[in-house]
């Protein structure tokens, strides 16, 4: 049926989305993100941050390796039953095996909606340690499974992998007999994690300038931030010219994970001029993915963690609360709701000024006198008071508790409903 779309229509196709100032996202939460240790994502999870996944707006979702074990198989055909919008997509080797594994898991989804990522270690450390290949048997085997994958599927991509360590010349060689073989996207993937933008950027154009077919494949990259740089590599690529980034949720993954897609996402968002092309994924969904995404991986992203993490939003010291008081944007890189978070909590703790005080307590509908402000202020401070205040200080921290700082709470002497939290 579908292999009537011949592969002129294919490449037309092909071409027309190449030309959108656009860079899809492509998302790999559920397979390379699932990866990391400890994290145990039942089907109907899966189904669950897929759904969010495509209500954000992502092109393309890694459903996971159908050939890995039954609940990954079960995953992805949970997911192919449940979620319509994104492509959904399917890990293989370039075994036999494993492409009927995809095909069966994604059995159910229209054949313009699914697609199988093949992929094969390229560099050569992994040809002759890991696959015991030459460089012409790797691009042999590569290309015969994209070919036999055609039978099966229309939307074929192909990853090499470690291909930021592996000889630019023949990395070429292979993406140019992969296209040939059938595959429309090929990944540039740095699977350790070991590049810089600068590199990265080199390398996405090396690509485009020396792989004959280019204009026939979408021209993917995926970053590990094993040196902290996934984000700023994946941009560099963008501006060099790639058209996907594949990124996970809170940057979850193998090692130090993968690049954060609300990071990718939320650059793309603010600097669409800088980079020449912007993004279909509404930032606006990003906090709520995080949060789902940490609650059903159990991975809380770090306090400090750039664009999702609680302290974007939160501020202990004295001088930046007096400034957001007058207006937020004094200390914020962007508006919460950007990203579909805030408000922006005033934290009261051993850095706090008056000002906070003040504000948290008006809120609160007091009307407390400068006296009241520095009995509390100097109570938060130094967690010190003289013994006829008590009563009026926990009357006070009953109000403020839910702007305590978790750090520096000072433990009042009775409790009155204000709740403690005893050191873990
Ligand atoms: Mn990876």
């Amino acid at each position: 049926m579908f292999s009537l779309i011949n592969r002129k229509i294919k490449r037309m196709v092909l071409r027309q989305q190449k030309k959108r100032p656009i860079v899809m996202i492509s998302d790999t939460t559920l397979r390379d993100g699932a990866q990391m240790p400890g994290i145990r994502l039942e089907p109907e999870h899966k189904v669950q941050i897929a759904k969010a996944l495509a209500a954000a707006g992502v092109h393309s979702i890694d459903c996971g390796f159908p050939a890995a074990g039954d609940s990954e198989f079960q995953g992805v055909r949970a997911i192919g039953k449940a979620v319509k919008g994104p492509v959904l997509s399917a890990l293989a080797r370039t075994h036999q095996g494993d492409i009927d594994r995809a095909a069966e898991a994604l059995s159910g989804v229209s054949p313009l909606k699914r697609a199988i990522t093949l992929f094969i270690g390229s560099s050569p450390l992994h040809r002759e340690y890991k696959h015991s290949m030459t460089k012409s048997q790797v691009i042999d085997t590569a290309a015969q499974a994209i070919h036999r994958a055609t039978k099966q599927f229309e939307i074929i991509s192909f990853g090499a992998e470690d291909a930021s360590r592996t000889e630019p010349d023949f990395l070429s060689e292979l993406y140019e007999a992969a296209i040939q073989a059938g595959a429309i996207s090929i990944g540039f993937t740095d699977t350790v994690g070991i590049l810089t933008p600068d590199r990265a950027a080199d390398a996405v154009r090396r690509i485009q300038d020396t792989v004959k077919s280019m204009d026939d494949a979408m021209l993917g990259v995926h970053f590990h931030n094993d040196l902290g740089m996934a984000t700023a590599n994946s941009l560099a690529c963008v501006k060099a010219g790639a058209n996907i980034v594949q990124g996970t949720v809170n940057g979850i993954g193998e090692r130090a994970g993968n690049v954060a897609l609300e990071e990718v996402v939320l650059a793309l968002t603010l600097y669409p001029d800088e980079y020449r092309k912007r993004t279909l994924v509404d930032s606006t969904a990003m906090y709520g993915l995080s949060q789902l995404v940490a609650e059903l991986t159990r991975v809380y992203p770090m306090d400090n963690k750039p664009v999702v993490g609680r302290n974007l939003f939160r501020t202990e010291a004295g001088i930046h609360q007096d400034g957001i008081l007058k207006n937020p944007d004094t200390y914020m890189p962007f508006k919460p709701e950007l990203i579909g978070a805030g408000p922006v909590t005033l934290v009261l703790g051993r850095h706090s000024g008056r000002n906070a005080v003040r504000h948290h307590l008006e809120m609160s509908g007091m009307e407390p006198t400068e006296e009241h402000v520095e009995l509390v202020l100097d109570y938060i401070k130094t967690g010190r008071h003289s013994a006829g205040e008590q009563a009026e200080i926990d009357g006070f921290l009953e109000r403020l508790a839910p702007f305590m700082s978790d750090n520096d709470l000072p433990k009042p002497a009775s409790q009155n409903g204000v709740p403690i939290r005893e050191p873990a």
